[in-house]
């Protein structure tokens, strides 16, 4: 995952809601996009979620909020923003492509498999695990994901 500059927003993005403010909005520029209107909706979509979100969720709630993008482009942008480390991405149980717009840090996530809601947590045994397996096996650049999925306490 690449570190990112705070405090980055693109200045053409309108300003939303003080209380949704994203505290980092992923930038398309730096995902080597041209940073048009709509790629730039989708990056701040992104960032207002709580939880991970499908190219199709997303889209939706874009529509919902009267933005003009299409389901190609929101597709487009978030693997091109997931291929660049601006956001996670990872599989559901039954293979969707979700994102987030996650902290820059390694970390795992905790995911509701009924809403998405989604807790980033840390697990300092696995991350001695996994670097104790991999040198009695003699191997290096060794890297690891790992989400623990199941149902929230709003859901269960
Ligand atoms: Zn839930
Ligand atoms: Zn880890």
């Amino acid at each position: 995952m690449t570190s990112t500059e705070p405090g980055h927003a693109p200045a053409a993005v309108p300003a939303p809601p003080p209380s949704e403010a994203p505290a980092e909005v992923p930038d398309p520029a730096r995902a080597g996009m041209r940073p048009t209107k709509q790629r730039r909706a989708v990056a701040v979509a992104l960032a207002r979620e709580d939880a991970f979100a499908s190219a199709q969720q997303i889209h939706e709630r874009l529509s919902r909020e009267g933005e003009q993008v299409g389901l190609a482009t929101v597709y487009r942008t978030l693997s091109a923003l997931a291929d660049a480390g601006e956001v996670d991405m990872m599989r559901t149980e039954g293979g969707e492509a979700i994102y987030r717009s996650c902290s820059p840090t390694h970390h795992h996530h905790l995911v509701c498999r009924s809403c998405g809601r989604t807790v980033e947590v840390e697990g300092p045994a696995v991350e001695r695990w996994t670097t104790a397996i991999a040198e009695q096996h003699g191997y290096a650049e060794v890297s690891h994901t790992l989400e623990i999925f199941g149902t929230c306490p709003e859901c269960r």
